[in-house]
């Protein structure tokens, strides 16, 4: 199967990066959301990013509006298309509600891809009745410039979908590698014992986050701290993946430093409220 048409559900950091990808390399995409102003905070998002593609020269303005041209924005739920790819919040109930409508609603062909960052994707399957066309299909933050997407097939996907997915990711310029269906996969098992130790370090008085970001960039090579990375992804998600790897594990290695809940608790997410572990106001 050709995919041509794609639809992305939620329009946040995610959502508006997966939408910009898919429009630059040509697929018709709807981004859905539940309102018109987290549709149009993506909307701005997108055109930020292609303004910025513009100015770099890598395409022109009327390449730019061809693309946008391509982005249907839409506060109604849509169903026609060869995919969907969910990025919307990082929870398991609300996933499986969505999957669940879906699935009794799209086309049979259509294939149900996750951007969860560590729900198991057979769990989100099974609120389906098509446990082989639904995958995870992991993208980086942020979506334009990462080159990696991680590919998770839960414990029906076909080999078709995968196949389908694979291709996709390539024709979307970046480069798949494929986990089996575990907590957090492989990607967030190896990245949030890094962010929850610089927050246990914070928290113990081991330095400040100026300094456990220098050394881990400087010293450990790392392209980003710890700290200043959780704020970056958001400390909610992190919050969230973290609870899920520690309930699926059931292993205290995984447990969430409670700096970083008493973090989230206070509404400070990172970059995206201005506040996180550092003060962006
Ligand atoms: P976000 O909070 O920026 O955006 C989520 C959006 O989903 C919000 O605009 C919200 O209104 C919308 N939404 C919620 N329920 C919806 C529904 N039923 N239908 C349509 N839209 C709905 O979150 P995000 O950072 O973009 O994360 C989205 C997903 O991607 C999560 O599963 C997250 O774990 C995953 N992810 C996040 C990152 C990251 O660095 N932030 C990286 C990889 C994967």
């Amino acid at each position: 199967m050709e995919i041509k048409n794609v639809i992305v559900y939620g329009a946040g950091t995610m959502g508006s990066g997966i939408v910009q990808i898919c429009g630059v390399h040509g697929f018709n995409v709807t981004m859905v959301d539940i309102k018109q102003e987290f549709v149009d905070n993506g909307m701005a998002a997108i055109k930020k990013g292609l303004a910025r593609l513009v100015r770099k020269e890598k395409i022109d303005q009327a390449t730019a509006d061809e693309i946008l041209g391509r982005i249907s924005p839409s506060v109604e739920r849509a169903y026609d298309a060869d995919i969907v790819i969910e990025a919307i919040i990082e929870d398991e109930d609300v996933k499986k509600e969505l999957f669940a409508d879906l699935d009794k609603n799209c086309p049979d062909h259509t294939i149900l891809a996750s951007n969860t960052s560590s729900i198991p994707i057979t769990n989100i399957a099974s609120a389906t009745n098509r446990p082989d066309k639904v995958i995870g299909m992991h993208f980086m933050n942020p979506v334009p410039i990462m080159k990696g997407v991680e590919i998770i097939r839960g414990k029906e996907t076909s080999d078709e979908t995968y196949g389908i997915v694979d291709r996709m990711s390539k024709d979307l310029g970046k480069i798949p590698g494929v986990s089996n269906d575990f907590p957090g996969f492989i990607a967030n098992r190896i990245l949030m014992p890094y962010i929850n130790e610089g927050a246990w370090a914070l928290s113990e008085g081991v330095s400040d986050p100026e300094n456990i970001d220098l050394i881990a960039k400087k010293c450990l090579n790392m392209v980003m701290g710890p700290l200043e990375l959780g704020d970056l992804i958001g400390l909610d998600i992190c919050l969230a993946i973290m609870n899920v790897m520690h309930d699926g594990f059931k292993n205290e290695k995984f447990a969430p430093c409670p700096k970083i809940k008493d973090l989230v608790d206070a509404g400070h997410l990172g970059r995206k409220t201005g506040k996180g572990f550092y003060d962006y106001s």
